[in-house]
């Protein structure tokens, strides 16, 4: 079976005490062996899951903490207290835990073995009151953490600890994340702004800038094999109109492009980064905006933000890992313009350029337009629809001065009612939830951005695991929002959040 995080891990604690004797314990190690294997054989699990032996005792809490700590291929920790163990001794170990932390309500059996039950069977299965002993402490101490009840058979069950997995690796992508921005902000734009040390604290990622020359360089140095062999490849895989195909009059501008991605590519991998930012107002020498690079680039699952957004290329690289392996995408998207037909209401998302083809099950066609923008020459791009996608979510990150907020809405990615033939870029149409007003009236009430991520293959509760973990504030905005709890929300939240930061 494969998983989508190979290399990552998630282990598994069991809480118990020494006052059992060695039989019991002996019976809680075997059937706790079977919980985290029975996790760890689920397709709905995306890492391993590694059990390890019964915790009797503080200090072995605390070391088992800290290994996990320590090791990075450690996504996060389950603990699960099978008997009763005293949570006095989970005191230092909590504290000491730095990596995300699932809190597991589950038992051994399902039925109870109502003819033949004793006090044996009670002292051996005694999770009903053995966890609530654990989360009141975990409670107590303010433990961030996702608490999941049911027995491990339960599909819901396992596809709940699924997704804190796929939270947990979002969270683990952007701790050591480098993000280069070519160029600085696109001038007077605020929202694409922020607090980069605060980002570096706060979720991990390290922001920093170099010279759009440094990248000129480095687009000069691409080998001329390279660029035969990725247009060979990109004739190939996508349909490339007859004037950018080898032979057709602007077939130039395509090895430009497929320079461009050779050179960003070449630049990242140099400098460790998996994420980056562009900015249009700054190209220095460059020929063309980068457009079909930078949507190949996050088709390679790299982040990506336009004009200097850094914000949101965390979101696109943490929405990447986050959705590995399933169906559908990720992409930098942006609220472009309206369908306000009363009832039917729609929204058209595109960029300039930058929409990432994983949101598409189609082949895109690479075609060469103007852009009105930048005074360049005329960009290579791909173009498609996003392919409808029920329950997929946009996400932005905005910095609100003392925190950051994230604001998500769960939209349904529909086939555009018509065809667009004179619109020269990849677009999503999408009706966000619950209605259009609700939703719009909402995020303006926010302050959301108008980039987002949009991911059609992690969904919101992921980014409800990431935002937890981070914990940053997420409002949320979805079939259950009312105008009036959301304003209600987002009043409560600036209180919250000042207080939960200390004064
Ligand atoms: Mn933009």
């Amino acid at each position: 079976m494969s998983k989508a995080y190979v290399q990552q891990e998630v282990w598994f604690f069991t809480g118990s005490q020494d006052l059992y004797g060695e039989q019991t314990l002996a019976q809680v190690a075997e059937q706790s062996r079977e919980v985290a294997q029975a996790l760890d054989e689920s397709d709905e699990i995306p890492a391993r899951i590694v059990w390890k032996p019964v915790l009797k005792d503080a200090e072995a809490i605390r070391r088992a903490m800290l290994e996990a700590n320590s090791d990075d291929r450690v996504l996060g920790v389950i603990t699960w207290m099978h008997t009763f163990s005293p949570a006095k001794m989970w005191i230092a170990g909590l504290n000491a835990l730095r990596k995300p932390l699932l809190h597991l309500h589950t038992q051994a059996n399902i039925e109870l073995p109502w003819d033949t039950i004793d006090f044996d069977f009670m002292n051996l299965n005694q999770a009903a009151h053995g966890d609530r002993e654990y989360a009141y402490l975990a409670t107590r101490i303010g433990a961030a953490r996702t608490t999941v009840v049911g027995h491990v058979s339960n599909p819901a069950v396992t596809a709940r600890i699924g997704i804190w997995i796929r939270g947990a690796a979002g969270w683990a992508a952007t701790q050591g994340l480098k993000l280069v921005r070519f160029g600085d902000n696109m001038r007077n734009v605020a929202v694409t702004e922020g607090d980069k040390t605060e980002a570096e604290l706060r979720f991990g990622v390290s922001v920093n800038t170099w010279a759009v020359n440094d990248l000129v360089e480095a687009v000069a140095a691409v080998d001329e094999a390279q660029v035969d062999e990725l247009v060979a490849l990109y004739e190939r895989e996508y349909e490339v109109v007859p004037e950018l195909r080898a032979g057709g009059e602007r077939h130039d501008s395509l090895r430009y492009a497929a320079r461009q991605e050779l050179a960003i590519e070449a630049f990242l991998v140099r400098e460790g980064a998996k994420a980056f930012t562009t900015n249009f107002e700054d190209l220095g020498e460059l020929r063309q905006l980068p457009g079909l690079a930078v949507q190949r680039l996050m088709s390679k699952g790299y982040g990506f933000g336009a004009e200097g957004d850094w914000k949101t290329a965390v979101l696109v690289r943490a929405a990447k890992v986050m959705g590995a392996g399933l169906a559908g995408g990720a992409s930098l998207m942006e609220d472009y313009t309206y369908d306000l037909t009363p009832g039917q209401e729609l929204i058209l998302g595109a960029h300039m350029l930058e929409v990432c083809p994983s949101l598409t099950t189609d082949t895109p066609r690479i075609e060469i337009h103007p852009l009105g923008i930048g005074g360049r020459e005329d960009p290579v791009r791909m173009v498609f629809n996003a392919t409808p996608s029920e329950a997929a979510v946009v996400v932005s990150l905005a910095d609100m001065r003392e925190r950051f907020r994230l604001t998500a809405n769960v939209v349904d990615v529909l086939t555009p009612p018509q065809d667009l033939p004179h619109l020269p870029v990849a677009r999503a149409v999408w009706q966000p939830r619950p209605d259009f007003s609700t939703s719009a009236e909402s995020w303006l009430t926010a302050g959301g951005a108008h980039h987002t991520v949009m991911s059609t293959a992690a969904g919101l509760e992921a980014f409800e695991v990431f935002a937890q973990i981070a914990r940053t504030e997420l409002l949320v905005i979805d079939e259950h929002t009312t105008r009036r709890g959301f304003a209600e929300t987002v009043r409560f939240n600036q209180a919250y959040y000042r207080l939960a930061e200390g004064l």
